[in-house]
């Protein structure tokens, strides 16, 4: 069990004697929140059984879900996986640093509390500087998922972090907010046909450039419960504020349905100044009669929006999420936006569908999530 309570160190990412200071931590098995250029993690020595139990414990994380191990150097892939083959070489190498998780079978030394009881193992090496810097300097793998509590948004700024793990991990690096803001995409190695098990910056698009045919686990596309996801962590509840998340989607738009889990060919019309889409003034009435009604009710609401569309909704909280067609500008805030729906109190949010971008399938993989699927289709 970690201990709770304990004093968190908070520093700058930085300042080289906190990297000194946090290697330590990691060496003597303790645990040390760094940035990354997908969402903050929450690291251990991935060889240490009883430190990665510490991540388990401070994040309320089900042992079942395992941990990604994150490396400086693709020689520790030799160390950590069994086989490595020719095709997770020439992923390695085409976007490695980066954020891309690849699943391979595992070496013995890779401990079954850092992989939940699985024979394999995820890796990957990340890009930040930071985080970088803190695996070459401690010597050790480091075991981190995100450093949220299990179930909350993945922490995109170093308060969100603290806001979750204030005195129950030993020391937080700030490097200030993350880049991507979604986390790393997935892949699993190990059969066949690589297979997506996440869907993240790295598009399946991307991915087939590189190594041919990729195929998805269906179970992250399709909210049928009978669907067991490949990556235990994509079962759980995940990224939802407290109040109830509706999204509400025009027909005319859905890209969903597109397996290709990248928006990349769908262009929206271009908008001219004063002129809102057709399908998208469809949506912004429908979220403000959904707003009506529940503030008639006596209920505080929330809209997320895009910045084109912000300015047609009537609710006192509309929470402007990025640019429609940029991905990434969505991607790197829509966590901070579902914490800050839990800071303003809103009970009911409506969001617009975020999926007219080349980061749609990752973006609405995780809004999908937070909503617990609920969306209301408009046409
Ligand atoms: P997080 O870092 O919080 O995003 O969680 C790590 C994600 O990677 C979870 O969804 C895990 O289920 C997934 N994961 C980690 N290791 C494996 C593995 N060996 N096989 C499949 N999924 C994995
Ligand atoms: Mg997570």
């Amino acid at each position: 069990m970690a201990d709770i309570n304990i004093k968190t160190i908070i520093s700058s990412g930085n300042d080289e004697a906190a990297i000194e200071k946090a290697s330590e931590i990691l060496r003597q098995g303790g645990l040390v929140a760094f940035p990354t250029e997908t969402v903050y993690g929450l690291g251990a020595d991935a060889l240490n059984e009883d430190a990665s139990a510490k991540i388990y414990a401070a994040k309320g994380r089900p042992s079942d879900n395992p941990l990604i191990v994150h490396i400086a150097d693709t020689k520790a892939v030799y160390e950590l996986a069994e086989s490595v083959p020719e095709k997770a070489v020439m992923l390695m190498e085409a976007f490695w640093p980066g954020p891309l998780t690849i699943i391979l079978n595992k070496k013995k030394i890779v401990p079954d509390g850092t992989t939940g009881g699985l024979n394999t193992v995820a890796i990957r090496m990340p890009s930040h500087p930071v985080a970088m810097k803190l695996i070459k300097e401690s010597g050790v793998y480091i075991a981190a998922p995100s450093a949220n509590t299990s179930g909350r948004p993945s922490p995109t700024l170093a308060e969100h972090v603290i806001e979750d793990m204030n005195g129950r991990i030993d020391m937080i690096l700030d490097g200030g907010v993350v880049g991507i803001g979604i986390e790393s995409t997935i892949v699993d190695l190990t059969g066949e046909i690589p297979t997506i098990l996440r869907p993240g910056y790295i598009t399946r698009k991307m991915l087939e450039e590189i190594i041919g045919d990729v195929s998805i686990d269906r179970a992250i596309i399709e909210p049928d419960p009978n669907l067991r996801p490949k990556a235990p962590g994509m079962k759980y509840t995940h990224y939802a504020p407290k109040g109830e998340v509706t999204i509400v989607e025009s027909e005319m738009t859905d890209v969903k349905e597109d397996h290709n889990l990248s928006a990349i060919d769908i262009k929206p019309e271009s908008i001219k100044e004063d002129e809102i889409r057709p399908t998208d003034k469809k949506v912004i009435d429908k979220i403000n009669s959904l707003v009506a009604e529940k503030t008639a009710q006596g209920f505080k609401t929330a809209v997320i929006a895009t910045k084109d569309n912000a300015p047609y909704y009537n609710c006192d909280n509309v929470l402007i999420v990025g640019e429609a067609d940029k991905g990434v500008t969505i991607s790197a805030n829509l966590y901070a936006i579902l914490r800050k729906c839990d800071t303003i109190g809103a009970e009911y949010i409506y969001s617009e569908a975020l999926n007219q971008n080349e980061l749609g399938g990752a973006i609405m993989n995780r809004l999908l999530k937070a909503a617990g699927h609920r969306v209301i289709k408009v046409n």
